[in-house]
């Protein structure tokens, strides 16, 4: 007669735990900043994945920043002598 051996623990465990709204809303900014840690990042990302809340935060920051960028970007470019005497600086 065979026995059927138990598993010792049935629940599918979680590599890491999962952090918290308060968690995911301290790390926005840093997040938009590209200043986290690739793990701080991946547990953010799972967060956001299961939180519709924090998600719509995130994407309203992300859209504020880009938009922010955009502005600095549209501004217009140096003076072709300025950018001239630039690049003489860089290639020395
Ligand atoms: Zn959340």
């Amino acid at each position: 007669m065979s026995q059927k051996r138990v598993p010792p623990d049935p629940t599918p465990r979680d590599p890491a735990p999962m952090i918290d709204c308060r968690e995911a809303e301290r790390r926005l900014h840093t997040y938009v900043d590209r200043e986290l840690s690739e793990g701080e990042v991946a547990e953010v990302q799972r967060h956001l994945e299961q939180c519709e809340n924090c998600r719509a935060r995130f994407r309203f920051e992300f859209g504020l920043r880009r938009l922010v960028r955009q502005a600095v970007e549209d501004q217009p470019p140096a003076p072709q002598r300025l950018r001239e005497r630039i690049s003489r600086l860089r290639s020395k």
